[in-house]
């Protein structure tokens, strides 16, 4: 054990987080339910999703068994559905290929969909107390300054540097408390911008400490200005339905449903597509204009309700769709300004039909 590791154990016999839902009698499906849902997400976030998973999937045979439509409803709000999506395909193979019972073997744990060799290590450190090391985004940070590792952990080779790191200090026993200690120190202690060096364990040997360079560490990525794409919603609206279709599985919002979309305003051909004729629509109205970005660009959508005297008779026989009530939710996964959108329509169908006609 090196001083470093030894002085982490130590902190967190005293300061360590130990009453987290997902640390009480732990199995690999617990952790790595909970390791899938913290990733880039917050504690307190994701204590209730967790809680409501794991009533509805006791198991991650139950879980395997549902409809990704589920899944993907009850993942809604937690974004990054690339995750979901991954969760059940994992649970697939658990229930399918092993018989219900996570892999054992870090190489095979990390071959399942959604787990990397961090999280197949902190599920294998956390339930069976194999000695492996971790290295998600709080580890990182800590080593980096810790050790005064320069460059942008993104970087393969800086990654590279801070694995060995985090290997040469990951100590054979209480693997699963230092595990646990280092991300509770990078998300209490060693914080992205306010790091309580006072409070520290390894404050004596840190070296970003020593050089007074703590927020330098760790290196940044140089930042790109996120482009701009716009589009179009065609909300069709009859009798308190909407019509919402499911995107496919690749791409953005796979596999979640949303409203037919258009990249500019003329959107007849959205109409052709679905056979509505000119004289079903009773009104037309453009909403206000809103942003939703991702990790890559920002997308401007501009919905256009459509309010149709009729349903059509046919509505795009290739894809799948439904007519969603407003009065009685299906429960389907959406996308989050699908989501957002229908939650103020009522307001806006409100403001419509009482001022503009
Ligand atoms: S001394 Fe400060 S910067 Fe260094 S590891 Fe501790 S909290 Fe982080």
């Amino acid at each position: 054990m090196t001083a470093f590791s030894d002085a982490i154990l130590k902190w967190y016999e005293n300061f360590g987080r130990k009453t987290l839902p997902w640390q009480q009698n732990k199995t690999a499906y617990t952790v790595w339910l909970s390791e899938i849902m913290l990733q880039q997400t917050q504690v307190t976030t994701v204590i209730p999703y967790f809680h409501r998973f794991l009533e509805r999937f006791p198991t991650v045979t139950e879980l395997a068994n549902a409809h990704q439509d589920e899944v993907l409803h009850l993942w809604t709000g937690l974004g990054y559905y690339a995750r979901a999506r991954n969760l059940h395909k994992t649970a697939q193979i658990v229930a399918q290929e092993y018989h219900g019972k996570f892999p054992t073997n870090i190489e095979q744990m990390n071959a399942l969909p959604g787990i990397g060799r961090s999280t197949a290590a902190a599920i294998l450190s956390s339930v069976y107390k194999q000695p492996h090391a971790i290295l998600d985004g709080n580890v990182k940070r800590t080593l980096a300054r810790s050790f005064a590792i320069e460059g942008w952990p993104g970087q393969k080779t800086v990654e590279n540097t801070l694995w060995e790191i985090a290997e040469k200090n990951t100590p054979k026993n209480d693997v699963d408390k230092y595990n646990q200690a280092m991300m509770d120190m990078g998300a209490i202690v060693c914080t992205r911008s306010k790091p309580k060096c006072d409070l520290c364990p390894v404050s004596e040997y840190c070296q970003a400490k020593a050089q007074q360079r703590q927020l330098e560490f760790p290196g940044k990525k140089t930042k790109k200005e996120k482009p701009v794409k716009e589009t179009w919603f065609v909300m069709l609206h009859h009798d308190n339905q909407i019509w919402l279709e499911q995107r496919p599985q690749s791409g953005i919002w796979g596999g979640l449903f949303c409203f037919p979309q258009h990249e500019n305003d003329a959107i007849e051909y959205q109409l052709d597509l679905r056979v509505i004729h000119e004289d079903t629509i009773k009104r037309k109205q453009t909403l206000n204009t809103f942003r939703h970005t991702f990790s890559h660009y920002h997308l401007d959508i501009t919905p256009i309700l459509i309010e149709l005297t009729k349903k059509p008779n046919v509505i795009m026989e290739d894809n799948i769709g439904l007519w969603y009530d407003l009065s009685d939710p299906k429960k389907i996964g959406l996308a989050a300004p699908v989501k957002q959108l229908l939650q103020s329509l009522p307001y806006e169908l409100k403001y419509i039909q009482g001022n503009h006609y």
